[in-house]
């Protein structure tokens, strides 16, 4: 495996970061989760556009053209015989001093990563899974918005691990005033009377790249989607619920705090959108 690092590919042994890296220090950087499927990058200029709207909003610097950051994206794919291939693409402030000002940092690290991977095993999409709500909570008050992907994912991390504990694959993250956000990485949708719905991005959820493609198939086949505020209370009582990330893609939940969802089983609105999901992935993509 090799891994691209500051304009070189390096043996995946040999990439390697300074502890004085900012990204490292202070969580100092942004990111962001793509994922090729059959040879083709899904949606990599959202990915690349959501990138540099994160650097800017932290006033970092990517010393890459999007165009090249493109080729890059490829390349990597390409040097180490990935098809299907989750990829991870890390701009980090670069080696500073100690202090957090970000002035002592000469050039932000460029790392992109591409490796099979899968978040949730196999017959978890048969079955479609269970989450609980968690304590953590989405603030809409903090400067930095939810919509920067920055380095910085200890609340996410939190979301995990209350999961982890709770023995079950993901969890839910309200906002700070309850409402309904998302989950660890991933979007929610809910679905009642074949009316979908899902958080708009101010409520606090990240406006996710899989979410905006399942809303523009969503309304092509016809369904009423809208985003909506809601609470817990809609999502128990959704017919269907389900999650879309880059990494868990399109995922059934069954059960939210105990209370079984619909008949307990991915509900058919669900499949077929993870259905046209799965075609759609095939043909779209940069190559
Ligand atoms: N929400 C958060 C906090 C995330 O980190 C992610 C993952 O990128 C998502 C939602 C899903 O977004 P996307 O579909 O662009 O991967």
């Amino acid at each position: 495996q090799v891994i691209f690092m500051n304009n070189e590919f390096v043996k995946k042994e040999d990439a390697k970061i300074s502890v004085y890296d900012h990204g490292f220090l202070y969580g100092d950087g942004v990111f962001e989760g793509i994922r090729s499927y059959n040879g083709n990058v899904f949606r990599l200029e959202e990915h690349l556009e959501r990138l540099y709207d994160s650097a800017k909003s932290v006033m970092l610097q990517i010393p890459y053209t999007p165009e090249e950051l493109t080729n890059l994206v490829v390349e990597t794919l390409k040097k180490n015989n990935l098809k299907d291939a989750y990829i991870r693409l890390v701009v980090s402030r670069g080696v500073g001093n100690l202090g957090l000002d970000p002035l002592s940092c000469a050039q932000p690290n460029v790392i992109i990563i591409a490796e099979s991977l899968s978040l949730f095993p196999k017959a978890l999409y048969e079955t479609g899974i269970e989450i609980v709500s968690v304590a953590t909570r989405r603030s809409r008050s903090d400067v930095l918005s939810p919509k920067v992907k920055s380095l910085n994912y200890l609340n996410n991390i939190l979301v995990k691990i209350e999961a982890n504990l709770a023995g079950v694959p993901e969890a839910l993250m309200l906002n700070d005033q309850g409402y309904v956000a998302e989950g660890s990485a991933d979007n929610i949708f809910i679905v009642r009377k074949n009316k979908l719905l899902t958080p708009p991005g101010y409520v606090g959820a990240l406006e996710g790249i899989t979410r905006n493609a399942i809303m523009e198939v969503a309304a092509q086949k016809g369904y009423d989607i809208q985003e909506a505020v809601f609470t817990r209370h809609d999502v128990y009582v959704a017919d269907e619920v389900f999650l879309t990330g880059t990494a868990a893609e399109v995922i059934a939940v069954v059960k939210v705090d105990g209370r079984v969802i619909g008949e307990g089983k991915p509900g058919p609105v669900t499949n077929d959108l993870l259905a046209s999901f799965r075609e759609l992935v095939q043909e779209d993509g940069v190559k």
